[in-house]
């Protein structure tokens, strides 16, 4: 009878009972076992936190409603109107586009099928990796015969490690290891040019993830040749010359946005074949040299194309936005940082949704940290068009239109990774379900239920077929001061912020643990003593009213500029300390990163500064605080950056 009552009552548990019975009724115990990680060999260094391979961790909650919303926006429907996508792109077999589109496209396609299992998308990945596929050159040579540049092949050997992973293929390691041998053969008489000097280590992962596979040491001679034609990251930020917005006249590949983004790797990824502390050392110096001299509050740096300063009204380029993601989980892999989890955090829940419309058709190529209109005008970017922070399809240019799919996707399959020691870590936090083996080769799954980074609190629910002991390995945010672990109702002590927790214990089917991170508000300082206001890994901005008007339809997408409709030119009156914020929660819909289904507010006392103008269409320049203004206080209304497309995000202040 309790058993009746406890499965009518909560579905969760009805879920495990289902599991369970299947799991018995399967010849072997389980109908189908989960893969397992593959660690780095010798001489490899190892990671601190293995990768799960994709299809792991699978989204829950609002996270998979936020992978729906961009299936059925651009990412799922972009192939099926946009030339470079077209049939006739040269990685179809075509004679159009032949570059970086294509396998910049599947980069993140490949992810988002597999993740979400829609039918459709899979049929459009096995469509695009198929061709690739089986249209390897006699001599090893991938993808289109036009192409004589290796950059773009460095991002189709990411897809295909994906695409591995995520179905078995066998087609792919022996395309891979055939590919690497050429190249071998012909890198001295076809040296690295251009952006394949710049991100030689994206192509140094996909070598390491085959070596891992294969075992093949000449594998690592070609590491070691790409990165001696690459360019010395490490030696840039040991003398970092671009402390300030980038004049044109010293703009180049190095103090380019997106080259810089996906070199936050380069030194995790060449401490692996080192396992040099300098080589360590050196992602520290460059995340505190882009912080310094470039640091935004949405979490990324601004290069608007190049690095352009601290000012927030300086753009950050999308497609920044997602290689520096991808770089950090990369480095929380390698190096097991809790650090690279709570920026991590800070970008895919802040500069990510910040830069997409709600519904995910629409993007900018630039957004500013503080945006008050988003409109066709020249502004003062350090090289971009008028149009970049304008809502479209391909504003600026269209390498973030094509790229711009890996940022959720890849984030949701590293939200988990696994210990050394046959463990599981949780390395950001999202609703999401983890199934894979542990303690050396027993399936577990565990769900994570939540609506984190909304609200404080995560529920971890184990489900294995057997009671297994293995770590289980927390990262407890730098933020999150008293955070709290329970295991089935007894409370634990040890959590300490900014670091990992160890719980390592035998795991049994129904086995729950429940964490606690209090979110109050915080206020951090930015250029010129401006204040941003926090709350867990959110950042807070002001909500301006918003007009759209329509410029142009290509399709079923739509280019937008946004006029604002309400006042934005704030300072926020605080005495001190965070006593005058309210926080109101309302209940988490479909499209949480949306101005009406924002699910936190946060009021906050204001009042207007009217030498504050308009410049150049963007907020004139921000006066340094703290400021004086005679006008009235004002209650202003706070919601999280990621729901919102004109904000004001780093406030001048009045102490009165
Ligand atoms: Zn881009």
């Amino acid at each position: 009878m309790a058993t009746l009552t406890t499965l009518k009552t909560c579905p969760m548990r009805w879920a495990f009972f289902v599991w369970l019975t299947l799991s018995m009724n399967a010849p072997g115990g389980l109908a189908v076992e989960p893969a397992g990680v593959t660690p780095n060999r010798a001489p490899l260094q190892p990671n601190a936190f293995n990768l799960l391979p994709l299809t792991s961790v699978k989204p829950r909650g609002w996270l998979r409603e936020q992978l729906r919303t961009q299936a059925n926006g651009l990412s799922g429907h972009l192939d099926e109107f946009w030339p470079d996508l077209g049939v006739n792109s040269g990685w179809l077999g075509g004679t159009g586009e032949s570059w970086e589109r294509g396998p910049y496209f599947l980069d993140g396609l490949v992810p988002l099928a597999y993740l979400t299992g829609d039918e459709k998308l899979i049929a459009k990945a096995q469509k695009w990796v198929g061709w690739t596929l089986e249209h390897q050159q006699p001599d090893g040579w991938i993808g289109p015969t036009k192409n004589t540049d290796w950059w773009p092949n460095y991002v189709m050997l990411k897809v295909l490690a994906q695409y591995q992973e995520a179905t078995g293929d066998p087609r792919v390691i022996p395309l891979m290891q055939k590919y690497f041998g050429y190249q071998s053969q012909h890198l001295d008489d076809r040296p690295l040019k251009e952006w394949a000097i710049y991100r030689w280590q994206d192509e140094v992962l996909s070598i390491l993830w085959l070596y891992n596979r294969t075992g093949d040491k000449s594998l690592l001679d070609l590491a070691r040749k790409l990165r001696a034609q690459g360019h010395d990251w490490e030696a840039q930020y040991a003398d970092f010359h671009f402390q300030g917005k980038t004049e044109k006249a010293q703009a180049s590949l190095s103090s380019h946005g997106v080259n810089n983004a996906m070199a936050l790797k380069a030194a995790a990824v060449w401490w692996l074949i080192t396992g040099e502390q300098k080589d360590r050392a050196s992602l520290y110096q460059m995340v505190a040299a882009l912080d310094k001299y470039h640091g935004q509050p949405n979490g990324v740096f601004a290069a608007d194309e190049h690095l352009a300063g601290l000012d927030p009204s300086q753009g950050t380029e999308l497609c920044a936005v997602v290689e520096s993601m991808f770089s950090l989980e990369m480095d929380m892999s390698i190096f097991g940082d809790p650090a690279w989890g709570d920026r991590l955090e800070r970008i895919a829940y802040n500069a990510l949704p910040g830069t997409f419309s709600s519904d995910m058709w629409s993007h900018q190529y630039d957004q500013q940290a503080n945006q008050i209109m988003c409109s066709l005008a020249k502004r003062r970017w350090t090289t971009n068009d008028p149009d970049s922070n304008i809502y479209g399809l391909e504003p600026n240019y269209g390498c973030c239109t094509a790229n711009l799919h890996q940022g959720w996707p890849k984030f949701v399959a590293n939200l988990w990774m696994a210990t050394p020691d046959h463990g599981l870590a949780v390395v950001a936090y999202g609703p999401s379900e983890v199934s894979t083996l542990v303690a050396g080769g027993t399936p577990v799954t565990i769900l994570e239920e939540t609506d984190y980074p909304f609200r404080e609190t995560v529920t971890l629910s184990v489900k294995t077929g057997q009671p297994v002991k293995f770590p289980l390995v927390l990262r407890i945010p730098a933020w999150a001061a008293g955070a709290q672990a329970e295991v089935n109702g007894t409370v634990l002590g040890g959590a300490k912020a900014g670091e990992f927790y160890r719980l390592e214990r035998e795991w049994k089917t129904g086995d729950q643990v429940a964490l606690r991170f209090p979110m109050p508000v915080r206020l951090s300082k930015w250029y010129n003593n401006s204040v941003v206001a926090e709350r867990g890994p959110l950042v807070y901005a002001l909500t301006i009213g918003e007009s759209w008007h329509k410029i142009k339809q290509t399709g079923p997408a739509s280019d937008w500029e946004i006029f604002p409709s309400t006042p934005w030119n704030y300072a926020l009156v605080i005495g001190g300390d965070t006593s005058s914020f309210e926080v109101e929660e309302s209940p988490l819909g479909q499209q949480p990163f949306s101005a009406e289904g924002a699910p936190v507010r946060l009021k906050a006392k204001a009042r207007r500064l009217p030498e504050w103008q308009i410049v150049d269409d963007s907020a004139g320049p921000l006066p340094v605080s703290p400021v004086k203004s005679t006008l009235p206080v004002e209650t202003i209304s706070l919601v999280p950056y990621g729901s919102t497309q004109l904000r004001i995000t780093a406030f001048p202040y009045t102490q009165h």
